[in-house]
């Protein structure tokens, strides 16, 4: 397994959105098993492929409110979506591998009805509430080209500007690989 180097703020393939996957292969199974090593490997809770590099419709979550840390077993989510949110909405901090450094508090439907494909390619549907709601909101978003700045509102949005630019300008530190896009950095320095 491989830890895979993580795509952060500004890269394009984050604003992208996702394509769908048409059938389980061994590489695909690789993956996705190197897709939740890195997870691990940067203390997440959720990834989806795009924070890796890949323009798949794959995403690994689990859920923090379901025991310790290392008990607790994530899953992929494949070709995902959101078919209903709740009225009822919850306010939590959220934070994402892709922005290191970089928290605020973010409103979001309290539950939701999911449906995607699991590992084995069988549809799965299911009423999915608290932290593992919020996770699958955050990762589905990732795979609509979505952070999760982009759902603050105006203020408190500019009043994380400085952090985007340092993460853009790449200055910040992780303890987990992040890909170092050289080509916008070249741009950057045009600027
Ligand atoms: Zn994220």
């Amino acid at each position: 397994m491989n830890q895979l180097p993580v795509y952060t703020y500004n890269h394009p393939i984050l604003r992208q959105k996702a394509t769908p996957v048409t059938e389980m292969n061994e590489e695909l199974q690789a993956f996705i098993a190197d897709m939740k090593h890195t997870m691990r490997g940067a203390s997440g809770i959720g990834l989806a492929a795009n924070q890796v590099g890949s323009p798949l419709a794959i995403a690994i979550v689990m859920d923090p409110d379901a025991g310790e840390y290392e008990d607790v077993k994530e899953f992929a989510i494949i070709n995902p979506t959101v078919e209903s949110f709740s009225e009822e909405v919850s306010e939590q901090e959220e934070g994402c591998l892709s922005l290191p450094g970089y928290h605020d508090m973010v409103v979001r439907p309290a539950s939701i009805q999911v449906r995607y494909f699991n590992e084995q390619m069988q549809e799965v549907r299911s009423e999915v509430t608290g932290m593992l709601a919020r996770v699958m909101q955050h990762e589905i978003d990732h795979l609509n080209g979505i952070y999760f700045f982009d759902k603050l509102t105006p203020v408190r949005r500019a009043m994380g500007h400085h952090k985007l630019k340092r993460i853009e300008r790449g200055t910040v530190q992780t303890d987990y690989p992040l890909f170092k896009n050289t080509e916008e950095k070249r741009v950057f320095r045009r600027r």
